[in-house]
């Protein structure tokens, strides 16, 4: 993996087939076992709803690509 950054793991948008990225809430710095994870697309804005495991917030978004 090298230290890539995570949102390389993401699948382009379902709906525009932009590029998405994660949305991290300042939250995470005091309460990590806050809901403060979410993806989003750059092009249409269309998102994950808030996951606390950054891990499943990118298995979400992933498999909402697949179920389009
Ligand atoms: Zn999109």
């Amino acid at each position: 993996m090298r230290g890539r950054e995570m949102k390389n793991e993401l699948k382009n948008c379902p709906f525009c087939g932009g590029e998405a990225y994660i949305d991290r809430v300042a939250a995470s710095l005091t309460d990590p076992s806050s809901k403060n994870h979410m993806i989003i697309c750059w092009t249409c804005r269309v998102s994950t709803r808030w996951f606390s495991d950054i891990t499943e917030c990118v298995k979400a978004w992933n498999t909402r690509v697949n179920e389009k």
